[in-house]
């Protein structure tokens, strides 16, 4: 159904990211698919937000319209679903879940527990370029979290195995964090969504052992496996990242 983050774990700080296993839904939508208003009934997706938070011991999380852009918003009270148009989710108050829906982009977590703030990051590759987890981490340092203490968590997305672009993304995303994060096979360029990420918050001043990638594929994972927009060819469901403040 979910893991926990390990590196999060260790700081006192509870984040999660969901797979597709253990809900209520059917067809594409088998079975944990926590993505509102794709075709699912909103009784399923309900039920399915339940079941991972009661299951996660978290609560509710407010989530926002994911854009593929770099706007954020901060959020306080209880969970819900904003329809204001975002890609970063922040929050300095105990008791708040933020959570972000993927289905191969790059869910973002990050956390300063010394000062008290979290913020969760939808990435796809155009966030990406747009330098969403830059400006999700200059948010946080305007509140007051330090650099040396941010801690960051990249969920599952597509990996490099399966991120076949064309030449134009790839140039974007080298350009996005001044490295070459792709490679080439059989002719096909293939991009590192997540090192794009990586590499971008160690140039920020990040520390390396504060930043955790995750080890699965959204396409081709199969323990546990995922929701894959491109494998499925837009017809899925989504994942959920959710952190919290406590
Ligand atoms: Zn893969």
């Amino acid at each position: 159904m979910f893991y926990t983050s390990p590196l999060m774990a260790k700081h006192g700080i509870k984040a999660v990211f969901s797979d597709r296993q253990g809900g209520v839904s059917r067809d594409e939508f088998e079975s944990l698919n926590l993505g509102f208003g794709l075709g699912d009934t909103d009784a399923n997706v309900q039920c399915n937000l339940q079941t991972l938070c009661q299951s996660a011991e978290m609560p509710i999380p407010h989530q926002v319209e994911q854009v593929h852009g770099a706007q954020a918003l901060v959020c306080s009270g209880s969970g819900k679903i904003h329809k204001q148009d975002a890609d970063i989710l922040i929050t300095a108050e105990k008791g708040v879940a933020l959570a972000v829906r993927t289905a191969d982009c790059l869910p973002i977590l990050l956390a300063d527990k010394q000062a008290g703030i979290i913020a969760a990051v939808h990435a796809g590759w155009r966030g990406t370029v747009a330098k969403v987890a830059e400006e999700a981490l200059a948010k946080m340092l305007e509140r007051g979290a330090e650099v040396n203490h941010v801690l960051v968590s990249l969920g599952p997305c597509i990996a490099p195995c399966c991120f076949a672009v064309s030449d134009d993304v790839a140039g974007q995303l080298c350009d996005a964090c001044s490295q070459n994060v792709t490679l080439k096979k059989s002719g096909q360029t293939y991009a590192d969504l997540a090192k794009t990420n990586y590499s971008q918050l160690l140039a920020l001043g990040v520390n390396a052992e504060n930043i955790e990638l995750s080890k699965h594929c959204t396409v081709c994972g199969t323990q546990p496996s995922f929701f894959s927009y491109r494998r499925d060819s837009g017809q899925t469901g989504r994942q959920l990242s959710i952190i919290s403040l406590s």
